[in-house]
């Protein structure tokens, strides 16, 4: 296979690495054009063309010019992967014979080049994406490292039992990986996502093929040579950019043991029917929500404004778990909207490189398209727009902050993911009826309880169905807490040990022990 001509001399790429480690020790300051590296499909720790021949562009958002282009992987360059990573996880292989501990030491290692490189990767997923550089630093980037770390931790802890029987017999259970893990990750966190699936099924000992969302495929494509650098054997983790068919063809390939997937309730039922023709594959799927974030009337109301605007409104409004239903009780809910207005309004829009940007442009034109048609029908269902409601400029794709009141459970807004800076605020009266209307929908995400009162805090929580409650509190996601969703939101957890047990296969063995004078 001819190598690509992104994959640089030794000679070359150590210099530009050398650029990147001097960005990271600016204080994290943004490199404003990073150099685009890697653009082909990374197989067996080798850069490659597509088998195709094609490409696709990669766009920036903040003005719609092209990046760079991609090679465009697709079934052929699929299997191929899935050759390598099946081949890497052959029993007996060095992946497989490699120590647990040795595999915490290369995602250490993995994460000690990642902080290396810090500003370099923000910058290139804020070029990539449009989110503010403000926030692809210290939450995509320094987010990512913290993934590594706690899952390179778990690589030689994660234990089987040993199980009393009757009978003269003595069981354990051994937790082994599952093989081959096809992992489809989305364009809203493209690098943490990338490290909540790499890691854990690295860490478990697993081999990878990925597939980055093709509006975003820069940044997992710079972590693949990243895994190379850091002494992942050849095979282990693989990277395939493409679209259209790409997706598909990892979940068709009867080689690949286990699937996870974030992205659409749409396409995950699509992938959960799929992976069950063929070989039956382990699926988790992490997917949409309607998140209802519930404002009780004894709440701090200042906090519990600017809590529920960042709710909302963070990386664009395009958060699967984005507190898009604000629920507020009817003491509190004039002066909450006067408030909620009046900080929709100081939201600064713009350049994502810019130091007080708080909101870039969604992502590419056709969310920023879909997100100005749901507007459209939540005023032609009659929820009031009380500020925004238009395309910002006319250059890039970046939407008003916007935000509807005396919105219903009926309209679309109220029941649709809108995965754009869109609040929906909405009024309640007591307890009971805050759970039937927040469980009132087919996702079941995340939610979250402003309050002061213990009792209707743990009312609430109980009563709510969803994966994650947040209280006094939004969108606090870590390595250490598992993450999933109920109903239509998916299934399995990622993150935390839970998240681990995904990417294991537990083995029971059990052992007939010879009885003295039997
Ligand atoms: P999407 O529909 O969620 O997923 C697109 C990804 O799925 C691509 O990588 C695509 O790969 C793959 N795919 C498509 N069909 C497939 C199939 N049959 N089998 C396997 N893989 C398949 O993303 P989108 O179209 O960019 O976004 C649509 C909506 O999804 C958004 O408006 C938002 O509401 C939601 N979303 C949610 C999240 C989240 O975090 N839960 C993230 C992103 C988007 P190929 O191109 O190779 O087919
Ligand atoms: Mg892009």
């Amino acid at each position: 296979m001819r190598l690509l001509q992104v994959a640089r001399t030794a000679a070359k790429n150590a210099n530009k690495l050398q650029k990147c480690a001097n960005y990271s020790q600016a204080a994290a300051k943004p490199v404003e054009s990073p150099n685009v590296l890697y653009s082909g499909i990374f197989i067996n720790n080798e850069w490659h063309r597509s088998r195709s021949g094609a490409t696709f562009p990669t766009i920036n958002p903040t003005n719609g010019k092209v990046i760079a282009e991609v090679q465009r992987g697709s079934k052929e360059d699929i299997d191929h992967a899935v050759e390598a990573a099946n081949e890497a996880f052959r029993f007996g292989s060095k992946w497989r014979t490699t120590d647990a501990s040795q595999r915490g030491r290369l995602l250490y290692k993995l994460a000690d080049l990642l902080e290396r490189d810090a500003a370099y990767v923000a910058s290139l997923e804020t070029l990539d994406n449009g989110k503010p550089f403000t926030q692809s630093h210290p939450i995509d980037v320094q987010g990512s490292i913290k993934v590594l770390r706690y899952m390179a931790g778990w690589a030689d802890k994660y234990h089987g039992k040993t199980i009393p029987l009757d009978g003269n017999y003595m069981a354990y259970t051994r937790h082994e990986p599952v093989g081959v893990c096809g992992q489809i990750t989305p364009w809203n966190f493209p690098l943490l996502m990338m490290t909540w699936k790499i890691a854990p099924a690295l860490a478990m000992g697993n081999t990878v093929v990925l597939k980055p969302a093709e509006q975003t495929p820069l940044t997992s494509l710079y972590m693949a040579e990243l895994c190379k650098e850091a002494g992942f054997p050849p095979g282990v983790v693989n990277v395939v950019p493409g679209f259209g068919d790409a997706g598909a063809a990892l979940v068709a390939n009867t080689n690949v043991d286990k699937v996870a997937f974030t992205g659409s309730t749409e396409v995950g039922k699509l992938i959960q029917q799929n992976s069950g023709v063929g070989n039956l594959k382990r699926v988790t799927l992490e997917l949409g929500g309607k998140s209802p974030n519930i404002i009780l009337a004894d709440v701090d109301i200042e906090k519990a404004v600017e809590a529920a605007h960042s709710a909302v409104y963070f990386n664009q409004g395009q958060v699967c778990c984005a507190g898009s239903r604000t629920f507020v009780e009817d003491a509190i809910y004039d002066e909450f909207i006067e408030r909620s207005v009046e900080r929709a309004k100081k939201r600064k829009v713009g350049d994502p490189f810019h130091p007080d940007t708080e909101q870039g442009p969604q992502v590419d034109e056709e969310q920023m398209n879909k997100i100005l048609s749901l507007i459209k029908e939540g005023v032609g269902q009659g929820a009031k727009l009380v500020h925004g409601g238009e395309r910002h400029g006319s250059e890039g794709y970046f939407v008003q902050p916007t935000v509807f009141v005396d919105v219903e459970d009926h309209h679309v807004i109220a029941r649709e993911e809108i995965f754009g800076p869109v609040q929906q605020i909405l009024r309640f009266k007591d307890l009971d009826e805050i759970i039937a209307r927040a469980n009132k929908t087919n996702y079941g995400l995340a939610s979250a309880i402003f309050s002061k009162d213990i009792d209707k805090i743990n009312y609430l929580s109980q009563g709510i169905k969803a994966g994650t409650v947040w209280v006094n509190c939004y969108n606090v996601l870590t390595a250490h807490t598992p993450f999933g969703g109920y109903k239509d939101s998916g299934h399995g957890r990622e993150m935390g040990e839970n998240g681990l047990h995904q990417y294991t296969e537990v083995k029971t063995i059990i052992t007939s022990v010879l009885q003295k004078n039997s």
